[in-house]
This record gives structure tokens, C-alpha cells and sequence, in this order.
């Protein structure tokens, strides 16, 4: 599975619609400090259903919203689409694309789609569990993990060993069969 397009309107500073491609297994975004290479990794967790405003490097949730320019009026919405390709999940056909996107108004409203219909956070986090992506997995190595890593808790280490051999997903599921 691999990340092959990003799709931004309104989020921090892409106000336009923008579409970012990324044709190949390896990609270097490089430019300017302050361009929004950053803001591109906090769209990719955003959409997979990041929950925390401080994890996104704001205060609050609706802060992703571009806020207005000394050219430009604020919006009010961000809108972002992930597309996969060479998805290998057993509930798609081998090989499938999968989109799955974020919209969030100035109102706090969050909601989510796979594929163009409407589905819950939850559906999407269930997608990609054992996957290595998520809004904290170890798919994105951050500023600063490294050190959080050697200095973590067994039981820290423990839940992203668990993701990374592919157990989380069956514990997860556990969980949810013991509360029914
Ligand atoms: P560096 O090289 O310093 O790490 P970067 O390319 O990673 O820089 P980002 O942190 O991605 O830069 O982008 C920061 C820019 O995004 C700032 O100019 C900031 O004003 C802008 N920005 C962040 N949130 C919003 C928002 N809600 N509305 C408009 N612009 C925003
Ligand atoms: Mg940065």
C-alpha cells in the first residue's frame, strides 16, 4: 500500500484546492522554511483521524482551517482527501485504490468518507489497523520520537511492537467482542 495522492482545500496554508502526486515509492518534499512541508505531514494525520489539536501544532481542532492572509479572508472549511494505491485489504480487491477524506467546518463538525460514502472515524482507523499508519503509529517518525522511544515505558513500547507485528488489530477486535 502505498500514499499516492493528496488532495488539500483549506488546510492551514493551502487554502486552494491543491493536489499534491506522488508517482513513485520514494518522495522528498523540500522549499523554504515556513512553505508547509510540515502541514503536509499534519494533513496525512488528520485524515487518518488525529484528535488532538496540539499533535497538529495548534490549539485548538478548527486552527487547521486556513485562517486568512493579508491577501486572503479565511474559509470555512478544510477538505482533505488520501488516496492509496495498491491497497491489499482483504474486505477490497487486491490491488484496489481507496480514498478516504476529512471535512471539518468552523462549527467543529468532523466527517469522514471512505470511497465517497460517509463513515465514522472509527471505519477508518479499523482500515488501516496492522497497516502501520494511523494518526500516531510509527508510519510517521516525527521530530523527537526517536528520544521518546528510547525513553519509553515497556508498556509504550510494547503497544507499537503489538501494531508493528500486526497483533494490535486482533486485540482491538477482542476488546470490542468482550464489551458487546
Ligand atoms: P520548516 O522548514 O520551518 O519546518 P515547514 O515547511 O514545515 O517549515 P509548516 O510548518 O508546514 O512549514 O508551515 C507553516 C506555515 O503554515 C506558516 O506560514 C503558518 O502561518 C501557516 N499556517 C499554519 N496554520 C495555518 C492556518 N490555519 N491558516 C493559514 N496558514 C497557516
Ligand atoms: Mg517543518
Amino acid at each position: 500500500m502505498r500514499l499516492s495522492k493528496i488532495k488539500l482545500t483549506g488546510f492551514k496554508s493551502f487554502v486552494d484546492a491543491t493536489t499534491l502526486s506522488f508517482p513513485s515509492h520514494r518522495v522528498g518534499i523540500v522549499g523554504p522554511n515556513g512553505c508547509g512541508k510540515s502541514n503536509i505531514i499534519d494533513a496525512v494525520r488528520w485524515v487518518m483521524g488525529e484528535s488532538s489539536a496540539k499533535h497538529l501544532r495548534g490549539a485548538a481542532m478548527t486552527d487547521v482551517i486556513f485562517n486568512g492572509s493579508h491577501t486572503r479572508k479565511p474559509v470555512e472549511q478544510a477538505i482533505i482527501e488520501l488516496v492509496f494505491a495498491e491497497v491489499n485489504i482483504p474486505q477490497y480487491p487486491p490491488n484496489a485504490d481507496i480514498a478516504v477524506k476529512r471535512q471539518l467546518s468552523r462549527d467543529g463538525q468532523s466527517v469522514y468518507f471512505i470511497n465517497g460514502v460517509r463513515c465514522r472515524r472509527k471505519d477508518i482507523t479499523d482500515l488501516f489497523l496492522g497497516t502501520g499508519l494511523g494518526p500516531r503509529s510509527y508510519a510517521i517518525i516525527e521530530q523527537g520520537m526517536i528520544s521518546r522511544l528510547i525513553e519509553a515505558k515497556p508498556e509504550e513500547l510494547r503497544i507499537l511492537l503489538e501494531e508493528a507485528a500486526g497483533i494490535a488489530k486482533y486485540k482491538e477486535r477482542r476488546k470490542e467482542t468482550e464489551q458487546r
